[in-house]
């Protein structure tokens, strides 16, 4: 437990405490996953691959597929070269998948293994129709957003192709966000009959049923197909800045598909404007089955709103996901007290005080490449009402006592999250069940007797 976190703050530059970010390939293996019969190849040492396994696994209660180049200490002092051939071979052998996405690790990128030159030399072993494509996720910068949105893009880079024909279809890119979430996006576009192509798709994957024989690559998946069509639709629309938009440039840049960038569509806000958006696309009115939808969030922030408003929030996660619900909690009428990523880049607090400043809201506490530890020594000189995070959370959740809700990567330790949704403005009602639901819980628990009530 973290009961000894000390009040007194020190100042750290050279050391990280339970930073609030993972290593870069995990999010490289969770994009190739949202490919269909995608299998992700590590190219490093097993133990690199089984700890992102082992991740992704423990997250989604899912066996995670993926292969490594296994080096041992030859390929580490002369390069990886003949393991990525062997290891390529090898996998279109036994595996059978349509497409290989290897990323590098620490080990390969230290010694210098140029993936894309490896890759060309094993094309006499790629069968025909299938591919090899590669991004490079050194685990010592960027975090497992960085790897996810590199993976995305080498997906376009290697693969999209403009061919002239133009298509009507709207590239959709989602970012990191759960197979629940792709899946309510995949709903919206279908309720207002926007034909689309959502890159990377987890859905059918990662929350795939039990069917009593093994698929090693389920049903779900973008297709390698909508993939390469993906640079004839006539948009791209990136959700969030930090896992999306570099595959919308990456999709600009070669196939002249124009761009937009929203963010996540967490909480009221954002969803109007990825709404607003849509139906400005498709020159139609927002369908009633949305508006109704809408309606409902607006009626229950009503009804929730003296167990939300005034109350601090401590935030943390990846920068999307943050600013998200940092919008969202102040909609409430919340006040986000500290927010914090852990993933490097100038761009996370440019953006959460372009919000907190236009809610006139002036001392919250916000830092990108920030850790836990200091968040816990923040969070003991002056106390939130509400945690909000990923699983590490729950220590300081334990010692404080404050009210704690799961949300973004890794949760470990709680079931069935990939299956709701937190975007759109279903995901909103959900997001307030929880926070509302560990509020009133520890009232319940901690109320006077006589102030113990049955209605709330
Ligand atoms: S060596 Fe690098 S890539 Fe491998 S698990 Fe550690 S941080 Fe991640």
């Amino acid at each position: 437990m973290l009961d000894l976190t000390t009040k007194k703050i020190v100042e750290r530059k050279a050391l990280r405490i339970n930073p609030a970010k993972t290593c870069q390939p995990i999010g490289a293996m969770y994009a190739a996953l949202g490919v269909h019969a995608c299998l992700p190849h590590s190219h490093g040492s097993q133990g690199c691959c089984a700890f992102h396994r082992m991740q992704l696994t423990r997250h989604f209660k899912e066996p995670i597929m993926a292969s490594t180049s296994a080096f041992t200490e030859g390929a580490s002092v002369f390069g990886g070269g003949s393991n990525m051939k062997t290891a390529v071979k090898n996998i279109f052998e036994l595996y059978a998948p349509d497409i290989i996405a290897v990323h590098t690790t620490c080990l390969s990128e230290t010694i210098g293994d140029d993936i894309k030159t490896m890759i060309s030399q094993v094309q006499p072993d790629v069968p025909e129709g299938k591919y090899v494509i590669h991004a490079n996720t050194p685990s010592y910068a960027g975090s497992h957003v960085t790897g996810f949105s590199s993976m995305v893009k080498a997906f376009v880079s290697y693969l999209s192709v403009n061919s002239g024909a133009k298509s009507e279809r709207v590239n959709i890119i989602p970012g990191w966000v759960e197979p629940g979430d792709m899946k309510e996006i995949k709903r919206i576009l279908s309720v207002m009959e926007i034909d689309n192509i959502l890159l990377p798709d987890t859905s059918g994957v990662l929350d795939a049923p039990m069917t009593g024989t093994f698929e090693m690559y389920p049903a779900g998946g973008t297709k390698i197909e909508d993939i390469i069509d993906a640079g004839n639709s006539k948009l791209t629309i990136a959700l969030g800045t930090y896992t999306s938009e570099a595959a919308a440039i990456e999709l600009e840049k070669k196939c002249k598909v124009p761009m937009k960038t929203l963010g996540t569509p967490i909480g009221i806000e954002a969803t109007d404007r990825l709404i607003t958006e849509l139906a400005i696309l498709t020159h139609k009115a927002v369908p009633s089955s949305i508006e109704i939808e809408r309606g409902q969030l607006v009626d229950l922030m009503l009804d929730s709103q003296a167990y939300f408003n005034g109350k601090k929030v401590a935030i943390y996660g990846d920068p999307d996901i943050v600013l998200g619900l940092t919008e969202f909690v102040i909609s409430l009428g919340m006040i986000p007290k500290y927010v914090i990523s852990g993933t490097p880049g100038d761009t996370f607090a440019k953006q959460i005080n372009a919000v907190l400043a236009t809610n006139e809201i002036k001392d919250a506490v916000v830092k990108g490449s920030a850790d836990l530890f200091e968040l816990h020594q923040w969070m003991k000189n002056e106390p939130v009402d509400l945690l909000i995070g990923n699983t590490h959370g729950k220590f300081i959740a334990r010692a404080e006592d404050v009210p704690f809700v799961r949300v973004g990567f890794p949760i470990l330790d709680r079931y069935a999250h990939q299956y709701f949704p937190i975007v759109g403005y279903t995901g909103a009602i959900r997001l307030i069940e929880m926070m509302s639901n560990v509020i009133l819980d520890k009232i319940d628990r901690t109320c006077p007797e006589e102030d113990f009530e049955l209605v709330m």
